[in-house]
């Protein structure tokens, strides 16, 4: 391989190369033409370095359209470099454009771009450190999300995204539908679904978990990983319309276990970060969010604290006052009340476990106090709530009786009861967040630059 990552690494003086990429910077003295060379491999450029004396005419015309942007390829001999901070460099001989870039009306010249202008040209942005480096994050934390549940014998299953059953309950969808909107709006005529697609109302998923639990009770270990949307008109730092969920789902396994393995894998993903992505996060630590790498480091290697959403409460009251909401037993924990709690309290992940029912959904396995369900939320510094789990009802009747509470129609969910009804068994799992795990690993603070192409509320451009 020749890509600028490996010729950094591994190359050696005397060695000839021929490297391809995209000018950063060009720097012209009396006696040389410095081009920054960079191929998104990783963070490094390769440093060309031309010599004023040897250069004949034609590559003299050629360097003069090697700006910012152009996409080249150099070739010439590896030595070793007297500049600081890199080991070698290229003494380059021949130059080609490969494909050039007009200065005028580049949007990306030397200077600094805020990350609000780089959210306007989302086409250009991964161009940038900032965002190649985010770019590389999200894929390593993809890669050692799967190589944590391959190692742990959990099979990677893919649910659905359209969805029929208007089951989920967790937020707002959207409607998928092929019906003629505008046709309906004149005749104004109410919409009949049986026309429509699927022959019924159907949704983009908010969830996978649902239909992952038919796997889990024939796999055992099984896990999503894939898109889901939810039509929150939140405008947040906290928030997308669209964003990528990680859902295990266990067999024979209680809530105890479902924390075990939650804590486990966000140890897993740290310490890949810290471990294998040395130096995209050297630059989020020095340029995005200084004292990153040791807040890291102290996080795998201490147990995350336990407290029951009842303890929460009562210590949340003793400083009731510094909250706009208010706190009392059996309101659903805000932002600014999870953080307090990790942040202020803890200084360190905390799960939230035992949770009011009527805060959380149909299927999490009620306590035995009648008030309370088996969930357990995980909230860490900075970012509150990252993961959301819980055991599941697994007994047919008080299933049915949760789902009547909440005023759900059991008929319409006939085959998630059949998974009671045909083998139970205690089972649990949860939903992480991976734009919220990005956000927490990369310290950037908005959703919206950790996730190539953000959807949320008028914001669908790119
Ligand atoms: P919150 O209360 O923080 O909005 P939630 O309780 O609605 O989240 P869950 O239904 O528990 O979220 O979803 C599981 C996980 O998915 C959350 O812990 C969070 O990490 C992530 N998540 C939920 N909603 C969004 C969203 N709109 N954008 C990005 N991530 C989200
Ligand atoms: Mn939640």
């Amino acid at each position: 391989m020749n890509d600028i990552r490996t010729i950094l690494s591994t190359g050696q003086p005397g060695q000839a190369i021929t490297a391809k990429g995209w000018v950063r910077t060009k720097r012209d003295t009396k006696n040389a033409v410095f081009l920054e060379l960079n191929d998104g491999s990783c963070m490094s450029s390769i440093q060309c370095v031309f010599d004023a004396a040897t250069m004949n005419p034609e590559l003299v015309a050629v360097l003069g359209h090697s700006g910012t942007g152009a996409a080249v390829a150099v070739s010439g001999t590896l030595v070793e470099s007297p500049a600081a901070g890199q080991k070698i460099e290229l003494k380059a001989e021949a130059l080609t454009l490969i494909g050039a870039c007009p200065q005028e009306g580049y949007p990306l010249q030397k200077k600094a771009h805020s990350l609000e202008f780089l959210r306007e040209i989302a086409h250009l942005r991964p161009r940038t450190n900032t965002f190649g480096a985010v770019s590389r994050m999200r894929d390593e934390m993809a890669f050692a999300t799967h190589s944590f549940f391959r190692d742990r014998h959990f099979r990677y299953v893919h649910t659905p995204i359209i969805t029929a059953s208007d089951a989920e309950g967790a937020g707002e969808m959207f409607q998928v539908t092929t019906l003629d909107l505008e046709a309906m709006a004149k005749s104004g005529k109410a919409p009949d679904y049986s026309k429509d697609f699927f022959g019924k109302k159907a949704m983009l998923s908010v969830s996978g978990q649902l239909n992952v639990e038919t796997h889990c009770m024939a796999l055992g270990r099984v896990y999503t990983f894939g898109p889901t949307f939810r039509a929150e008109n939140s405008n947040t730092t906290r928030h997308l319309a669209e964003f990528w969920m990680i859902e295990p789902e266990m067999a024979f396994a209680e809530l105890e276990d479902d924390m075990e393995l939650a804590e486990s894998y966000i140890k897993h993903l740290l310490s890949w970060a810290l471990d294998s992505c040395a130096e995209d996060l050297a630059f989020f630590d020095k340029r995005i969010q200084p004292g990153l790498i040791a807040m890291l480091d102290g996080v795998r290697s201490k147990a995350f604290v336990h407290m029951s959403y009842t303890d929460a409460v009562k210590e949340l009251e003793k400083t009731k006052d510094t909250f706009e909401f208010k706190p009392y037993w059996g309101c659903d924990l805000q932002t600014e009340h999870e953080r307090f709690l990790t942040e202020t309290l803890v200084k360190a992940p905390v799960i939230v476990t035992d949770y009011p029912k009527d805060l959380k959904a149909f299927y999490m396995r009620q306590n035995d106090d009648g008030k309370t369900v088996r969930a357990m939320d995980v909230l860490v510094p900075r970012i509150g709530e990252i993961i959301g789990g819980s055991e599941r009802e697994y007994r047919y009747d008080k299933l049915v009786e949760n789902m009547q509470a909440k005023g759900l129609d059991p008929a319409s969910y006939w085959w998630y009861l059949d998974l009671r009804r045909f083998g139970s068994a205690p089972h649990a799992g949860f939903g992480l967040g991976f734009e919220r795990l990005l956000r927490y690993v990369t310290g950037m603070e908005n959703i919206r630059d950790v996730i190539p192409f953000p959807r949320a509320v008028k914001q669908a451009e790119f």
